[in-house]
């Protein structure tokens, strides 16, 4: 069968290729020391899972409304209120299939053919694929390692043309870590009121944040920005809640009844007990986040050290999320041969560059215990120091 051009132009996801990969090898008995998977290495939360037994005991097996349950809707309206600053409410939001779904759910509401959405690179590898899907135009903003991987007020100014639709911007972000801090956020909000344009915030690492490095989402900046912006979010990261998919959108209310139409004609609603993990993870102490966060902190001390002191390697010091984008440049290799070496000659999996915009860098993931790290690590040096 001849297949759609839609799909076609598409790149499938090259993170869950390796990781695939990664798995396979360990499989097969082989010790792989994985650091390609973004996904926290922690069970989900004892009282979460509590929370969707109990769902289950209670009948909550059957359809509920395509933009999520009642109560779920209001939950997250009230955490966007009072953790962001945010006036949403509950019919502000809608719950998708993980932030994943809700970023696509987006832009199939709001893309149409010729649009144009400017990406900030490295950026995180579905952005760019979904537009195309939608039938937009991405435009990449490249950054560096001397800009801190984030893009300037200017460089935003200059990416802007009559057809731009909106900014994708991720802080923390996945994969370099970045966070912007109170007052780039606010010069980047000056820049998309000024051009009438509207920014899609992806928030999903904003609890993950080190060394006092503060989260301002963007929309909370001023009423003009607010009235500009959407946000995507989920479950996945904060809570170690990956295989559960469940995310959310808040947005002005005819755009969250636009992705409640296509919801309601393509997945209906999320997995009905699942909703109730959601909420107890919302309504309980946050305790269990700051104990992840923990660890994450001590892990990146670890590795951010162990790498910077690998001659012809280093990496930014990350604010936020649990990656590091090392820049591999100096080693004449190009990522995606840099990577595949890596894993087959000394079992270690990471990411390439090339699939984040930026072929100069290897993605790593730390959300792995210290041990992998300190033996991957070592075997990272062992291999640039046989190349070089
Ligand atoms: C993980 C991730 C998401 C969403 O993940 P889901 O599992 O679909 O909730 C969205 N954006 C970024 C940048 C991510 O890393």
């Amino acid at each position: 069968m001849k297949l759609a051009a839609r799909v076609q132009q598409v790149t499938p996801s090259m993170t869950l290729a390796i990781s695939a990969k990664a798995k396979a090898m360990k499989a097969e008995g082989l010790d792989v020391c994985s650091f390609s998977a973004g996904e926290p290495d922690f069970d989900t939360p004892e009282h979460i899972r509590a929370a969707v037994k109990k769902a289950l005991d209670d009948g909550k097996t059957r359809y509920g409304p395509a933009s999520g349950e009642p109560r779920l809707r209001a939950a997250i309206a009230t955490k966007l209120q009072t953790d962001n600053h945010l006036a949403y409410n509950a019919e502000n939001i809608i719950v998708t299939n993980g932030g994943k779904h809700s970023l696509y759910a987006l832009m199939m509401t709001t893309i149409e053919p010729g649009d144009e959405v400017i990406i900030p690179a490295p950026y995180w590898v579905s952005y760019p694929e979904m537009v195309k899907l939608a039938g937009g135009t991405p435009v990449v903003i490249s950054t560096t390692t001397q800009s801190g991987y984030k893009i300037t007020p200017e460089q935003l100014q200059k990416a802007i043309t009559p057809k731009t639709k909106f900014l994708i911007f991720n802080s923390p972000s996945n994969p370099t870590g970045v966070v912007y801090t109170p007052d780039e956020v606010r010069a980047l909000a000056e820049v998309i009121v000024a051009n009438n344009i509207w920014v899609v915030a992806d928030e999903i690492y904003e609890k993950i944040l080190y060394d006092g490095a503060q989260h301002l989402s963007i929309g909370a900046v001023s009423d003009a920005i607010f009235e500009r912006t959407i946000v995507s979010n989920g479950f996945a990261k904060a809570y170690a809640m990956t295989g559960w998919r469940l995310g959310y959108l808040a947005g002005p209310v005819e755009l969250i009844k636009a992705a409640n139409t296509l919801q309601s004609q393509s997945t209906s609603n999320v997995c009905t007990f699942a909703q109730y993990g959601a909420i107890a993870a919302l309504e309980s102490p946050q305790d269990c986040v700051a104990t992840m966060l923990k660890a994450f902190a001590k892990r990146r001390r670890g590795i951010v050290d162990l790498v910077n002191a690998i001659p012809g390697l280093s990496c930014v010091v990350p604010d936020g999320s649990f990656y590091i984008f090392i820049d591999i440049s100096k080693t004449q290799l190009k990522s995606f041969d840099f990577c595949s070496r890596l894993l087959n000659e000394k079992y270690v999996a990471a990411v390439p560059g090339v699939a984040f915009g930026d072929d100069t860098g290897i993605r790593v993931s730390y959300a792995t215990d210290m041990d992998t790290i300190e033996r991957g690590i070592e075997r990272l040096s062992d291999f640039v120091q046989s190349i070089m």
